[in-house]
């Protein structure tokens, strides 16, 4: 069945929408995006989603085509019109089609923004298999740009991540750079080490990811001990478990780096509590 799209003010199906080739998104990744999740027809963490949007957009300096109340409106009527339970929405700001190619921003009072938002069906997204047997990842080097911090649709390097871990015949790929840990391709990186939980602070390096801060808030409440701060490959192969966050696929737990075990090689109980605690404390605050 076909979807239906946002384009830029219309509501089309699929095959009919249009996006013009010398829109900068196409020629120059000069477009940011946004995934939230939907369970239950609801919005998960939906207020840090647009907040990050706006950061993103800010420091790109692009300007947002919608008000947040449109934003809002939006996501809403796209998980109505295409009968979404259970999905992803992604959402994609570009900086719009000036016509010629060219290296120089156009003015923004003459370029308007382009915005795209289409809907992905997950029936069952928060009762992954993989979660009750966690991820296996291996390291690779992180040779990504120096403003992961933006969530850009530059993802070439991601994607390829990826490729590079399901040639090894796992889930993903953990970037490492200068022998610490960054993020996954797609999502953010965790330890546990004698209980404590331990994920990279954030700064330009990684993503500042919506559920990782949703998921420490939670730890923090349950009394668990977090520290932000940078770890090294190796001390998460020593690791007790391992797990990561995002949007997706709220808290994996990771049970092997490079071929090497954690703990007994299954999701650990941190891990696991998390996952529950996010699943529902997010359901009980969906919109
Ligand atoms: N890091 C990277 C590089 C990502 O692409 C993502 C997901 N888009 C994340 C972290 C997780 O962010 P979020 O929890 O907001 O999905």
């Amino acid at each position: 069945m076909s979807r239906i799209v946002y384009v830029n003010g219309d509501y089309v199906p699929e095959e009919e929408a249009k996006v013009s080739v010398f829109d900068r998104g196409f020629l120059m990744a000069d477009a940011v995006y946004e995934v939230t999740s939907v369970l239950g027809g609801k919005l998960l963490d939906f207020p840090g989603h647009t907040a990050r949007l706006h950061r993103s957009l800010s420091e790109l300096d692009m300007g947002c085509p919608v008000t947040d109340e449109e934003l809002l409106a939006i996501h809403r009527e796209l998980v109505v019109r295409n009968g979404i339970v259970d999905g992803l929405i992604y959402l994609q700001v570009t900086r719009g089609n000036p016509g010629d190619r060219d290296f120089v921003f156009p003015d923004p009072a003459v370029v308007k923004p382009g915005i795209v938002l289409f809907t992905q069906s997950k029936p069952g997204l928060a009762e992954s298999p993989a979660a009750r047997t966690g991820w296996r990842v291996i390291s690779i080097p992180d040779i990504r740009w120096g403003r992961r911090d933006i969530k850009t649709v530059q993802l070439l390097y991601p994607s390829m991540g990826k490729m590079m871990a399901k040639k090894a015949g796992v889930d993903d790929a953990w970037l490492v750079e200068e022998g610490v840990v960054t993020e996954g391709t797609s999502n953010n990186a965790y330890i546990v080490k004698d209980g404590r939980i331990i994920t990279r602070n954030l700064s330009n390096d990684i993503l500042h990811g919506i559920t990782r801060a949703a998921v420490l808030r939670f730890a923090r409440e349950a009394q668990m001990t977090v520290e932000e701060r940078a770890f090294t490959l190796e001390e998460a192969k020593g690791a007790d478990e391992a797990f990561i966050t995002s949007a997706s696929a709220f808290v994996m737990p990771v049970v092997e780096i490079d071929g090497a075990k954690l703990g007994a090689g299954t999701p650990g109980p941190v891990a696991t509590r998390l996952r529950e605690i996010y699943l529902e404390e997010s359901r009980r605050a969906a919109i």
